[in-house]
């Protein structure tokens, strides 16, 4: 398996990463946050344990985009592979394939933990060669899963992005982010800051089965409210909309409804895609929990990954009109169409402005 020689006594020749080296007590959370030490022996692709945390150290952290993702980001930093919140629809599920482990149980239990991620995108940051462009986080794994609670990966990398006036973007489910508020704070002075949360429904019976090991919709909604306490702009992605369990009128009516009432600036809404790796995750899913609607999805997406757009269209214009009746408008813009983040406002004012904007990832 080729993550083995990151492993004390492995060997390293071949591995993604290398084995970590922790010169000095790192600073760490309090507990294990749910994830044990990995067992002694070979972690095999497949193996039913307790989730485990790897701990390796990264050789590089600022990723590029190939130009075909067609993503509206083209620089990224994912601390964390693997994600202990457990979506059963996650995208990223593929990514543990290139680790040799699943994309189904190993994908949620197996997490790899680029301990010296600070230290390594500080030093990626000061590189000559690097551009300032904004760096996306959360558009592959959940920065803030459970095993931040331990590492505290994200103070050192936000503390590296505002010492460099970098911008960047958060899309998260976890409420440990409100942990990083004021670093967030001090960043968003200095350069763009882009923030969001995903809530996608709040059907607790339906978060339970399918995003079970997230926060609760209603406690995500509360990290809104609490950037927006301090006057702090955050965006929803609605993501994704479920065929046949959360695209009815009535469901969108009341996320929607949730979402402007926690004071999100926008909501951008995004129906479930089926990309390999979380097809077959998603599809067994339903097959168990709701097997009527399995004849439904194979005709919605019997063309591949993406629903017919003209289904997309409908579920686009229910979220736009109800997001118009409860006063959202559309991501990073105020009622005159402009962009209106504060740290932007900041710096135009100071005329101190780079070129760059973070604009928010959408995926899922
Ligand atoms: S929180 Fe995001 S990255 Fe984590 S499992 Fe869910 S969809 Fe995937």
């Amino acid at each position: 398996m080729r993550w083995e020689g990151l492993r004390d006594g492995g060997d390293d020749g071949g591995a993604l990463f290398e084995r970590a080296e922790v010169s000095a007590p790192r600073e760490l959370g309090t507990g294990g946050a749910g994830l044990a030490a990995p067992p002694a022996g070979a972690i095999r692709a497949g193996d039913d344990g307790d989730a485990v945390a790897v701990e390796i150290r990264a050789r590089s952290i600022i990723n590029q985009m190939p130009a075909s993702s067609g993503l509206p980001f083209q620089w990224t930093v994912n601390p964390y592979r693997g994600c202990s919140h457990a979506c059963v629809y996650c995208f990223a599920r593929r990514s543990h394939e290139y680790l040799d482990l699943d994309s189904g149980r190993d994908f949620d239990t197996k997490i790899m933990v680029k301990v010296n991620a600070g230290e390594l995108l500080r030093k990626e940051l000061a590189h000559p060669r690097w551009g300032g462009e904004p760096i996306a986080m959360g558009t592959n794994t959940d920065p803030y899963q459970r095993a931040e609670g331990r590492y505290r990966l994200m103070p050192e990398i936000i503390t590296a992005l505002r010492d460099f006036a970098n911008p960047f973007s958060i899309l998260t489910k976890g409420r440990l982010i409100l942990r990083d508020i004021s670093l967030i704070e001090q960043a968003a002075q200095v350069t763009d800051v882009s923030l969001a949360v995903s809530v996608g429904f709040l059907d607790e019976a339906l978060w339970r089965s399918a995003e079970p090991g997230t926060p609760r919709p209603q406690s995500r909604l509360d990290v809104i409210r609490g950037f927006a306490h301090r006057g702090i702009e955050c965006s929803v992605l609605m993501a994704p909309i479920l065929p046949g369990l959360t695209d009815t009128p009535e469901r969108i009516e009341e996320t929607v409804a949730a979402i402007a009432d926690s004071g999100a600036s926008s909501v951008t809404p995004i129906v479930l895609h089926l990309r390999p790796g979380a097809r077959e995750w998603y599809l067994a899913w339903l097959a168990r929990e709701y097997p009527k609607l399995v004849p439904r999805y194979r005709d919605l997406y019997q063309r591949g990954a993406y629903v017919p757009k003209s289904y997309q269209d409908a579920v686009n214009a229910m979220v736009k009109e109800a997001a118009r009746r409860y006063g959202l408008l559309g991501p990073g813009t105020d009622s005159d169409g402009h962009r209106n983040s504060r740290a932007r406002r900041k710096r135009e004012k100071s005329d101190t402005a780079r070129p760059h904007t973070s604009e928010q990832p959408m995926l899922l």
